[in-house]
């Protein structure tokens, strides 16, 4: 092979320590988010691990302690990867199984490279400790995927998994030809290939994890922009957009779709009497309410002030209209304690359906909002569907 695998190390190296950089400026700016910061030091450790291979394949036969040093630093750089990526993933650490390679990489290095050299098994063994550690790493990434975050991991998992599958390879080689000679000095096809493909998918992984940490940060804006702060239920806008897909859905399957508009009675007497922080709570009380009471696929958004939007997929207005009732009573039922005093609140419901007013959005919601104003106006505590408002209602 006619590429020289020094120079290529000390380019790697360069790129890791780079890489090193890269990670250690986003971990200032990544708030909550953990595990940036040990991919930066992993990255570290993997640029001083390439400029220790170049310095072991300066001298023929290799300096046998930066074989050593270097693989530890690999070993450990490794490990960091690990933990990164579950501590990215809010998963515990399993540092039993990290010392236990670590400490095995250190000795089978002491002994192969000091105690009784034999760069051929040490490679041979190297080989399979780190195809263990890779599969650990392209697992951890491969199982319990966030779905917004799928591609990024299965691009980093798969990385992994080609490393862990080129140890193996690499160990099966080796095990198969005896007479082969093995170091960064030896520019044989069996030896250099590894190091350099294994060096690009230590790449791979590292643009793999800077993808996660993109499409991380994509989820948490996204999330950000489409949720209510207060009460944590989407917002206004994040429903709009919901409805615009269930209209499209709606009219392809000719599923009914309902509406309820939820407003709290005498809202503002709360704030006057008792402050507005106790009517923050009862907006987050109402909601986390709510929020139980819908099935997985209907939709639950604060409209706007003290007003709340519900879609019910698949639902009539009758069946919306039982609902509504369930969450009146338990509203009633409620009480909020605030200091010594307690507090009892009441909701007012307007409802309606896709059958009587299509599936606009805005036309569902003027429909239900009618209801409600309805509801009011015959004394709240109380849900009215749009189509007991009876004819000659217009919007
Ligand atoms: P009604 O029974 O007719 O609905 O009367 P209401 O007092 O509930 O309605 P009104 O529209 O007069 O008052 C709504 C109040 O909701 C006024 C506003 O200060 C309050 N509000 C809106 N957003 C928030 C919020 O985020 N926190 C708190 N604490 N109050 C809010
Ligand atoms: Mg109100
Ligand atoms: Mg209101």
């Amino acid at each position: 092979m006619g590429l020289d695998v020094r120079t290529v190390m000390v380019m790697f190296s360069m790129l890791a320590f780079m890489f090193f950089c890269l990670f250690e400026l986003a971990s200032l700016r990544v708030g909550s988010i953990r595990g940036v910061r040990q991919w930066a030091i992993a990255n570290l450790c993997m640029s001083l691990g390439f400029s220790l291979a170049y310095f072991y394949g300066q001298t023929t036969p290799g300096h046998q302690w930066a074989a050593v040093v270097g693989l530890t630093l690999f070993a450990v750089g490794t490990c960091l990867q690990l933990t990164g990526i579950l501590a990215f993933k809010k998963q515990t650490i399993p540092w039993g199984i990290l010392i236990l390679f670590v400490a095995m990489t250190i000795c089978q290095g002491i002994w192969f490279s000091v105690i009784n050299p034999d760069t051929r098994m040490r490679a041979i063994v190297n080989s399979l400790l780190f195809f263990s550690i890779y599969t650990v790493c392209a697992r951890a990434l491969l199982v319990k995927i966030e779905a917004s975050q799928k591609l990024a991991y299965w691009f980093t998992g798969a990385s992994f998994a080609a490393l862990a599958l080129l140890m193996l390879t690499r160990a099966v080689l080796m095990l198969l030809s005896p007479d082969a000679e093995v170091g960064l000095h030896v520019n044989t096809s069996i030896n250099t290939l590894p190091f350099v493909v294994a060096s690009l998918l230590e790449f791979s992984v590292a643009f793999g994890l800077l993808l996660m940490l993109n499409h991380r940060l994509i989820a948490d804006v996204y999330q950000m922009a489409s949720r209510d702060a207060l009460t944590g239920a989407m917002n206004r806008r994040r429903i709009e957009e919901e409805a615009v897909r269930l209209r499209a859905r709606c009219i392809r399957t000719g599923e009914p779709l309902a509406i309820m508009m939820i407003d709290i009675d005498f809202f503002k007497s709360i704030n006057d009497r008792y402050g507005h922080p106790a009517g923050d709570k009862v907006l987050r009380a109402i909601a986390d309410i709510a929020q139980k009471s819908i099935r997985a696929e209907d939709y639950f958004a604060r409209y706007g002030g003290e007003e709340f939007c519900m879609l019910l997929t698949s639902t009539t207005e009758s069946e919306a209209l039982d609902l509504a009732e369930r969450l009146r009573l338990a509203f009633a039922e409620f009480t909020l304690t605030l200091g010594k005093e307690q507090l009892n609140i009441t909701v007012s419901i307007g409802v309606a359906d896709s059958s009587m007013v299509g599936l606009e959005f805005a036309d569902m919601v003027t429909a239900a909002d009618k209801a409600l104003y309805c509801a009011k106006e015959n004394g709240r505590n109380r849900v009215i569907t749009y189509s007991s408002m009876g004819a000659g209602t217009t919007f």
